[in-house]
């Protein structure tokens, strides 16, 4: 839900630059957060995290490098790497972008996930990023989709082209209160190659702003390798802690 302390932040952001966006403090610094809002981003971003599911992983990795949570399943994708988890702070940051159009956000969500990804060993064989896309209808809303606003600007940062390989073909509904396996059916089907794309023998690193069960990514990449990519990571900003999946999943 968006609080109207999240309204006034972006309009105040707007009038008054010099104003942190998410606690409204003023501060001298460059870019759109203060030092302290900074530092309490940064505290999600030092966790370690599994780099299959990029989920938040503690000492307990299998040798195969799996955490807990993904040891049993099988995934469609290689890995995964995310810039941070998605707490309170990320929440409110990633809704003021998404829902106030708060776009001087996605340079410092960029920069972050720009930074991220080029420390992971996968990195150089990275031929492409491709951002989930949004279905057509949410097109209509004229405001930036932030996955495709992140691949651009990412792709810009680390030299890579961004590939709009995908449609998504089906409105689906939302996936809160589904439990992991009505989600997986929920998004079956939602995506499919745009007409003359190509991905055969590529790798590819697909760009979202959240990950939450991993469902959605799960179909993307799914619909890349039927399509014959060769290897597919995920590149996400946010990635949902054990304890907001069960909240989402109640
Ligand atoms: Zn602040
Ligand atoms: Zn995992």
């Amino acid at each position: 839900m968006v609080t109207l302390r999240q309204c006034w932040s972006g309009l105040k952001h707007l009038l008054f630059p010099g104003c942190c966006a998410l606690c409204l403090d003023e501060h001298l610094e460059a870019g759109p957060l203060c030092l302290t809002c900074c530092g309490q981003l940064d505290l999600q971003r030092a966790e370690p995290f599994c780099p299959r599911c990029a989920a938040m992983s503690g000492p307990g990795l299998s040798p195969d490098g799996r955490c807990g949570n993904c040891r049993d399943r099988v995934y469609h994708f290689e890995g995964s790497c995310r810039v941070a988890g998605y707490d309170r702070g990320w929440q409110s940051l990633i809704r003021l972008y998404k829902f106030h159009g708060a776009e001087y956000l996605d340079q410092y969500c960029a920069e972050l996930l720009a930074r991220r990804v080029m420390q992971e060993s996968w990195w150089p064989a990275v031929d492409a990023l491709v951002p989930v896309p949004p279905h057509w209808q949410r097109r209509l809303m004229l405001k930036p989709y932030l996955a495709e606003a992140l691949a651009r600007d990412v792709g810009r940062r680390v030299g890579r082209p961004v590939w709009p390989l995908l449609q998504r073909i089906r409105w689906q509904r939302s996936q809160i209160g589904l439990n992991l396996q009505q989600r997986l059916e929920n998004v079956r089907g939602a995506f499919m190659l745009r007409r003359g794309a190509r991905v055969a023998g590529g790798t590819v690193a697909v760009v979202d702003d959240v990950m939450t069960s991993g469902a959605t990514l799960q179909e993307v990449a799914r619909v890349l390798k039927a399509a014959g990519a060769s290897q597919v990571y995920n590149l996400i900003l946010a990635r949902a802690g054990q304890q907001q999946i069960q909240w989402q999943l109640a």
